[in-house]
């Protein structure tokens, strides 16, 4: 029984997040929509631990079609970032600001970027492409994240400072084009680079406040040296390039790791 404490605990937190937002913002949304999610992740968490080879994958598409078909396009939410800074600015804590706090900035200091490897909709498209173990080195242009971010910014303040009228219809749209501008880059960096996740490596705003979280995550993959015998498999199926045979915070980038648990299905030792 031990095996399945993760599964339950996954669910505890989305549960407790569910009744909480339930309670407070008395609104009975939250109860269904983080109930949703919590069991869809402690599904897959269930079928990892019965090693069903497509686990991960049953997650992002419960979760990930979830957000961007019946929040963003028929409740029509912008759950992207742009939607993130819109409720800032409005002062309002609903939706993407709630989503933000908890899948993006709070949830981080538990379960790493745990958003990246069973929920986000841009991953699940990209996580089809054929390039999913990376095949040639990474790029140090990890800087054009902040460009992005900024842009994401002054995009959303400038609508407010020039009080352009039905914001809310904007944000609609915004959410529309930027998935698809994030589509088109992701497939086409994905294709230059052969590396299915460049997009999340170099370009993506939300890995400016996903990177120094997941930092400090309660969850993540360490290595029993004892068993280790440096055969260096983990660090070649590994994504995201991770060395996670070194334990400790400041690994090769070690804020990278999207909890996919590849290395730990492909260790020959059983040491991760
Ligand atoms: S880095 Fe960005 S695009 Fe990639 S999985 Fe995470 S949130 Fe999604
Ligand atoms: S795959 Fe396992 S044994 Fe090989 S280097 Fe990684 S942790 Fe060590
Ligand atoms: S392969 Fe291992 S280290 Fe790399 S992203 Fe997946 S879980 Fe993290």
């Amino acid at each position: 029984m031990k095996k399945y404490l993760m599964p339950l605990m996954m669910l505890a937190i989305f549960e407790t997040v569910a009744v909480t937002l339930w309670l407070t913002k008395d609104n009975i949304f939250y109860l269904f929509n983080f109930s949703y999610i919590g069991l869809s992740i402690s599904l897959g968490v269930f079928l990892f631990i019965r090693k069903k080879k497509y686990a991960r994958r049953i997650v992002q598409l419960l979760v990930g079609l979830y957000i961007l078909i019946y929040l963003g396009l028929i409740c029509n939410e912008n759950m992207q970032i742009e939607g993130f800074w819109y409720y800032l600015f409005t002062g309002v804590f609903e939706a993407a600001t709630i989503h933000y706090a908890v899948a993006k900035i709070f949830g981080p200091l538990i379960f790493g970027r745990g958003w990246c490897g069973y929920a986000c909709w841009t991953a699940m498209v990209l996580d089809f492409l054929p390039y999913k173990i990376p095949e040639s080195p990474r790029k140090k242009i990890g800087w054009i994240r902040y460009i992005t971010f900024a842009a994401s910014l002054i995009f959303v303040a400038a609508l407010f400072l020039a009080k352009v009228g039905n914001i809310e219809r904007i944000m609609f749209w915004a959410f529309i084009v930027g998935n698809v501008i994030y589509y088109a880059v992701g497939i086409i960096l994905a294709c230059a680079f052969k590396d299915n996740r460049a997009f999340c490596k170099y370009i993506c705003p939300i890995t400016v406040f996903l990177k120094p979280m997941s930092y400090f995550s309660l969850l993540r993959v360490t290595c029993d040296k004892n068993k280790c015998v440096s055969c260096g498999k983990c660090k070649k199926v590994c994504p995201m390039d991770v060395d996670v045979t070194d334990n400790s915070r400041k690994r090769l980038n070690g804020t990278e790791c999207i909890l996919c648990m590849e290395c730990v299905k492909n260790c020959p030792k059983g040491a991760l």
